[in-house]
């Protein structure tokens, strides 16, 4: 089924080539629906006021090709929304039919919804070997996504949880969306992974797309999932968003400076949490140092 997918989307994008070289490419390619909603949907995308996510030849979907997949992704969202106790957000697919490749991509729009690419999704289950319905890596991505909404709705990160002049500070809203990722991942209430080594391919993939240098390196992607997992599974409490900040910051910035713990935020402490991280504190600085490999981090 899912191969059957991706076959259609090869399909459309052999469709794009063809009609490009003869000049004529959008009558070939957009059904008149597609045209009608291209020209309504166009003007959020081609007005992004960060940089051009998508192509302004997208258009905006309510759904994959596949129902199921529809609505896994939405069972999903709703899923994370409940765990975060947050109001749902609003998630929109984006295809664009004459260069399908160019949405290979997932957003939060300025205004609180989630534009997630048609070529993302397809190239998440072509890359999500570990799971039997290859939905792991989508979900991952879509929960990356979602904890920037919890940044948005919870005015997250708190300065006051960050060191002063701490170098991370560039990448550190992604970095701290991935570790929220890490996180939910670990949770008997998210997606319930209790070994590392299962999510752990995953989650490289994640990393190693971080061709976007405010995402942080890859290294530093790693150690921040790996962080927020570890949160997840030795601790074994559910967390609001502002105490994941708050616990998040105390070791990650604490490891990135050379130290065990960020000292600023001593009053943080949980003596219990403190011994199990502990234990991992030279793992998580060799992860994000790049001392331990990737192929090593995916036997963590
Ligand atoms: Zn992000």
């Amino acid at each position: 089924m899912k191969k059957k997918q991706l076959f259609l989307l090869a399909g459309i994008s052999i469709l794009s080539l063809l009609a490009c070289n003869d000049g004529d490419s959008e009558d070939l390619v957009l059904s008149k629906n597609e045209k009608i909603e291209q020209s309504e949907t166009s003007k959020i995308l081609c007005s992004f006021p960060y940089y051009p996510a998508f192509s302004c030849s997208s258009v905006i979907k309510d759904n994959l090709i596949d129902d199921e997949d529809t609505s896994i992704m939405y069972n999903a969202l709703t899923k994370m929304a409940n765990y975060w106790k947050i109001q749902e957000p609003s998630l929109m697919f984006v295809h664009d039919p004459v260069n399908p490749y160019s949405t290979k991509t997932a957003v939060v729009h300025p205004d609180g919804f989630i534009l997630y690419g048609y070529a993302q999704f397809y190239d998440a289950v072509q890359n999500d070997h570990n799971n039997y319905n290859h939905t792991i890596l989508p979900i991952t991505i879509l929960m990356h996504e979602f904890a920037h909404i919890l940044q948005f709705t919870h005015n997250l990160p708190n300065p006051g949880n960050l060191p002063p002049n701490s170098y991370i500070t560039e990448g550190i809203k992604e970095l701290e969306a991935d570790g929220f990722t890490g996180f939910y991942l670990g949770r008997p209430k998210g997606l319930n992974k209790t070994k590392f080594s299962e999510i752990a391919s995953v989650c490289d993939y994640f990393a190693m797309n971080a061709t976007n240098k405010h995402h942080g390196t890859p290294e530093q992607r790693r150690s921040a999932v790996r962080l927020g997992f570890l949160l997840a599974t030795e601790w074994g409490v559910d967390l609001t968003p502002q105490d994941f900040d708050k616990y998040f910051f105390l070791y990650f910035a604490g490891v990135y400076n050379g130290e065990y713990r960020n000292k600023t935020s001593e009053n943080f402490r949980n003596p219990k949490l403190d011994a199990f991280i502990r234990k991992h504190i030279d793992e998580l600085r060799k992860i994000a140092s790049g001392e331990i490999s990737a192929e090593e981090f995916k036997k963590l």
